[in-house]
């Protein structure tokens, strides 16, 4: 189901008009609005009237996280606190946290957005839906269960956690589509078992799942898990949270809304496009909102941009799942390493969970040392040792012929590793004192 035939499905000839206008209106509007902006723009020698069409978008300076910390709380805000009916905040790794607000009209857009999300899903008005994001200051869950009304789904509104809860009514009252991150869906699945649930049985047969990367392997295993389709939703509470991309069924990219949330890809050390089709970090203007409304939004995602139209029919272009971050990435000895690449070797083992955490330390005078913990199935542990062994040394030759370093894997009993109740697995350990 395609929820706004008219803007998903404009020609891009067409559509430049309405983006050019929505830019000119934008520019102007956090020029008269926002002091941050307005002396940002300044700075750069922009005026509103610099602005003629969509192409002048390379004019404008960029706005970072630091834009967003520096203005903490409302700096960046062009509306007024009196306007603003809603704020999230997203906790910053330092620092202070991100703050966005939104006004009635913000709300409506990430509804509309969000309805949209959930088409591309396959959902359709009265179906069913589990929401298992975070509600609160996250995103997640709000931004779901404003499009879910929306489209007039009826809403099990959840929330992460209470697992046992949640299969429980997932079991009793048949939702036909979950909502939540691709690793919160792979837990739930080994309670299931555990209750003694098959999951093949369950009601799902559609999942959005994003806030965190996840590999096309962990798509293979949540469809084979669940017997249901995996597709990824993509969103960042600076823009609006969740409904900012979504796949349809075609697994092709995630279809961006650009007639709100205008895509560049370029490359983050330069700040230059990228050749089209090529990789580099995704930088979003926001071309509607009122609330906060960013130029050139530096996501610190790594995607890659495809303008061909798709089978499904829609116009829009297709953002390739992320493929990491500038910033998530840990650099070892000069090599990026991506959690989502250690997760794609782990899938392709046999016996291992693609539950694991990385260590990075460093001691005085020596390396950086990469260190991974993987769960592996309970079986292993209880047969001889010759199989431990030989799960170890597979992964380690696999992870240094695809990183280039030597990576120390120890493996864990299942569920040693701290799970995510909904939220963000814990990937990453970084010990160095740089
Ligand atoms: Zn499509």
């Amino acid at each position: 189901m395609i929820w706004n035939e008219r803007m998903e499905c404009m020609s891009p000839e067409e559509l430049k008009n309405i983006q050019s206008e929505r830019l000119r209106e934008t520019v102007k509007y956090v020029y008269e609005q926002c002091w941050y902006y307005k002396k940002k723009l300044q700075a750069n020698d922009i005026k509103p009237e610099s602005i003629k069409d969509i192409d002048d978008i390379k004019k404008l300076p960029f706005t970072t996280k630091d834009d967003m910390r520096d203005s903490y709380p409302f700096g960046l805000f062009s509306a007024g606190l009196n306007n603003i009916v809603e704020i999230h905040v997203s906790s910053g790794t330092t620092g202070n946290p991100t703050v966005v607000g939104y006004t009635k009209e913000d709300i409506k857009l990430w509804s509309e957005v969000m309805a949209r999300a959930l088409g591309c899903a396959g959902a359709k008005p009265g179906d069913m839906i589990q929401i298992a994001y975070g509600y609160g200051l996250f995103t997640g869950g709000l931004g779901f269960h404003y499009g879910a009304m929306e489209m007039g789904l009826t809403i099990l509104p959840v929330s992460a956690g209470q697992t046992k809860r949640q299969l429980k009514l997932m079991y009793d009252f048949k939702p036909r589509i979950l909502g939540c991150t691709p690793s919160y869906c792979l837990y739930m699945a080994e309670e299931a078992k555990e209750m003694g649930m098959d999951p093949k049985k369950s009601s799902w047969e559609i999942g959005s799942f994003g806030a965190e990367p996840w590999s096309e392997s962990m798509r293979r295993e949540i469809e084979a898990t669940w017997n249901m389709m995996a597709l990824d939703v993509y969103g960042l509470s600076e823009i609006t949270g969740p409904g900012v991309a979504h796949e349809c069924e075609h697994k092709q990219g995630l279809h961006i809304f650009w007639d709100v949330f205008y895509p560049e890809v370029i490359n983050s050390k330069t700040g230059k496009p990228v050749e089209e089709g090529k990789e580099g970090e995704l930088v979003i203007t926001t071309l509607t909102k009122k609330g906060i409304p960013l130029l050139r939004y530096r996501t610190r995602d790594i995607v890659s941009i495809d303008y061909k139209k798709c089978k499904c029919g829609r116009t829009s272009p297709r953002i390739s799942k992320i493929t990491g971050r500038t910033d998530d990435m840990i650099i070892v000895r000069g090599i990026n390493v991506f959690p989502s690449q250690i997760e794609h070797v782990l899938l392709g083992i046999e016996g291992t969970k693609p539950h694991y955490q990385l260590i990075v330390d460093r001691k005085a005078g020596e390396l950086d040392e990469l260190e991974i913990l993987v769960e592996v199935e309970q079986k292993f542990f209880s047969d001889e040792i010759k199989g431990l062994r030989a799960i170890e040394q597979k992964i380690t030759k696999e992870l240094e012929s695809i990183l280039g370093i030597f990576v120390r894997v120890r493996l864990v009993e299942p569920k040693t590793l701290e799970r995510s109740e909904g939220g963000k697995a814990k990937r990453v350990v970084d010990k160095r004192v740089i």
